[in-house]
């Protein structure tokens, strides 16, 4: 049997069973044995019958009687008596009359199952049975439970698991034997016996670990590599001039925070080695990201290289643009906004002076670098609210410019230490750690559908004096969910009643963009007093006048959501509110946490506890993450890993040969770049 055969030819997969595999995606016996157990049950500890006590249990014993019959017309009952030298004791089966037949009266078996008190006695209710002198799947160790599907139960997993041990046996080692070797790793194959059946927990702790290592190396190497590739590029140089960075400082209308100052540091550095940057600004949300990358396109425009400064929306890029604008042009800076509603004409005018050199930065969505705009010398490409730049779009800057341009990614929703070390080791990361001085933290609280009206009536006293409001729901229009409020009828109802005596404005992604824009500008000026909204207000939106927010529905928004609605408000120096108002009464952990903290750091690492790595990369990145031995908290395994990865790069010889290792990571090459 050969690792590629399909499953139909192992000895008890008939064509049934082999159809419920396809069901899951197993076709081939290799696709079989790396079906790892989700679970075990520890059943190794044999106990003498005289010994028991209630709860799991194994004995070995032999059957001394056994019969079946109907107690009513569709229970049927087996039972035993199994005698071991210290005592006997009754098992119990219900609706396996095979039982009868499979116990041999005078054989020795044992019975691993749960050993409780029914129907007035102890009993071992429908224990698993197997010959005591074979080779045991379902009894007397650590058993295996697998995901089970209908018709495919674990029992019968095992049965075929078993048949393939012999090939896990004799499978040629997927790690060089260095690695093996120096980071004392269970080979292949004990890591594949032992995980469908462990010889006992140091064994299955060895196998698991191993299977971790295997899973972070590929993905280490892979961004190590990507991390080189990206150093071998050769970049613009553009120096840090003193005089430049003075300037733009003095025209601030406040004093850069120390942490924003390190970060403008760490990317003047990037940006003068002459190797393409590739760094991430993670600043909680108003914690003045985008005045570092102003700063720095400042730097880039003073030594004749052009900005493209990307934002996620057209809302957003609209903002940047008048803000770096403000900034900008007073010091001689040409700004330019380029979006899809920008009036034909004046599209064709902007894209003639960013190609002729007569634009310094360039503001606009992420069609900027993936339409037709060209560029005299794009040094530095900003995208806002972004984690990454994926393959893609680098490969489209390389053909907008004659080296690769820096690039400055800036997010406030941070990516957790560990998924750092391992996901995202190809980007050098600045954290911006401080807030502007004056910052209250904001006040959060999780309030019941029922008490809805006290809400209003905060939201009443910010108003009065002077103050704006958001209210946040999860729908554009009113779904098959009545639990859920939708923008339009909260819309209506606030402004009908509640709220008539105020201005209340509406805003949601299904508008136009001239008049989402226009919502936007009379929220920014004060001239409307709430904002019903739906998450379009979700990234960078800077009103800080707006102090109160509600969130409707607040249980249908993820962690890292919630947290960056909640930054539209505490953005001035008046104390701000958020109110979380679920759908229903139940109030998750995710409200909670929000309630007790303000930090942004502190919350992705909840979300990478409450949803695992998977689910958090997942919605950053398309694509699946083999990530389920690796445990990533365990810093010192990620260590070596690393150490491992970088011995696998230099020894390229290593990547040829183990051709199942140079897949996976080229695979993973392609997943972690790709956005
Ligand atoms: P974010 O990091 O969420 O993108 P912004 O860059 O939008 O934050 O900044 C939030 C607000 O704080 C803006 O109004 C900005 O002008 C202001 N700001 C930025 N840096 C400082 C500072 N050092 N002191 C005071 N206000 C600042
Ligand atoms: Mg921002």
């Amino acid at each position: 049997m050969l690792l590629s055969s399909r499953v139909a030819e192992v000895k008890g997969v008939g064509p049934a069973l082999a159809e419920r595999f396809e069901a899951l995606h197993i076709r081939t016996v290799k696709d079989l044995i790396y079906f790892f157990p989700r679970k075990y049950d520890d059943f190794s500890q044999v106990t003498k019958i005289d010994d028991l006590v209630p709860g799991k249990v194994t004995i070995k014993g032999t059957v001394e009687s056994v019969v079946g019959r109907y107690i009513k017309r569709r229970l049927h009952i087996t039972e035993a008596i199994i005698a071991d030298e210290t005592s006997k004791v009754r098992a119990v089966w219900f609706n396996q009359p095979y039982r009868a037949t499979q116990l041999a009266k005078g054989d020795e078996y044992y019975f691993s199952g749960a050993y409780d008190f029914q129907r007035n006695r102890y009993v071992l209710s429908n224990p698993a049975t197997e010959k005591a002198d074979s080779f045991g799947v379902s009894t007397a160790r650590i058993v295996p439970i697998y995901r089970e599907s209908k018709g495919l139960k674990s029992q019968q997993l095992r049965k075929v698991m078993k048949e393939l041990l012999p090939l896990m046996d004799a499978l040629p080692e997927t790690l060089p034997p260095v690695l093996v070797k120096k980071f004392r790793l269970a080979s292949v194959n004990e890591t594949l016996k032992n995980l469908h059946f462990p010889q006992n927990t140091e064994e299955l702790e060895r196998a698991k670990r191993r299977t971790a290592f295997e899973e972070l190396i590929w993905l280490i190497t892979a961004s190590l590599i990507n991390k080189n590739d990206q150093a071998g590029l050769t970049g613009w140089r553009i120096d840090f001039k003193k005089p430049i960075a003075d300037a733009f400082v003095k025209t601030l209308p406040f004093k850069m925070t120390g942490a924003q100052k390190k970060a403008a540091w760490e990317i003047f550095q990037d940006m003068e080695s002459g190797s393409p940057m590739n760094r991430l600004v993670q600043g909680d949300v108003g914690s003045g990201k985008t005045v570092v990358g102003a700063m720095a396109a400042y730097l880039a425009a003073e030594q004749g290289y052009q900005t493209a400064f990307m934002a996620p929306t057209e809302i957003l890029a609209t903002q940047h643009a008048t803000s770096i604008a403000n900034l900008l042009e007073p010091l001689g800076v040409r700004v330019g906004l380029l979006v899809g509603s920008t009036k034909t004409a004046q599209k064709s005018q902007l894209k003639k002076k960013a190609s002729k050199g007569d634009l310094d930065i360039i503001v606009g969505t992420h069609a900027l670098i993936q339409g037709d705009t060209e560029f005299n010398k794009l040094g530095l490409v900003i995208i806002d609210e972004q984690h990454r730049f994926g393959v893609r779009q680098r490969s489209e800057l390389l053909t907008k410019s004659k080296h690769m341009p820096h690039l400055l990614s800036m997010t406030a929703t941070p990516i957790p230490r560990s998924l750092q070390l391992t996901v995202y080791g190809d980007l050098e990361v600045s954290i911006i750690d401080e807030m502007p001085k004056g910052r209250q933290p904001i006040e959060t609280e999780v309030v019941k559908p029922a008490a809805r009206h006290t809400v209003y009536e905060k939201i009443e006293a910010q108003i009065r004096q002077g103050r704006q409001a958001y209210v946040v729901c999860p729908l554009i229009t009113d779904g098959i969910n009545a639990e859920l409020k939708s923008v339009q009828t909260e819309y209506e109802r606030l402004n009908k009643s509640i709220f008539k005596h105020r201005q209340v404005g509406l805003l949601h992604g299904q508008m136009k963009a001239d008049e989402k824009e226009h919502v936007m500008r009379q929220f920014k000026s004060g001239k409307l007093d709430i904002l019903i909204s739906t998450t379009v207000i979700e990234v960078g939106v800077d009103v800080p006048n707006a102090t109160v927010m509600l969130i409707e529905g607040a249980d249908r928004f993820g962690l890292a959501q919630l947290h960056q609605l909640r930054g539209r408000v505490g953005r001035g120096s008046e104390q701000s509110y958020c109110y979380l108002i679920p759908s229903g009464d139940n109030v998750s952990q995710r409200l909670r946490e929000l309630e007790k903290s303000n930090d942004g750091f502190y919350l992705a690492e909840v979300d990478l506890k409450l949803r695992g790595p998977g689910e958090v990369y997942g919605r950053a990145q398309s694509g699946k993450l083999d990530m389920s031995f690796v445990n990533l908290a365990d810093t010192r395994l990620i260590k070596q890993v690393r150490l491992a990865a970088a011995w696998l790069i230099q020894s390229k010889l290593s990547l040829v040969k183990y051709k199942e290792l140079a897949d996976k990571v080229n695979h993973y090459r392609r997943l972690t770049s790709l956005n």
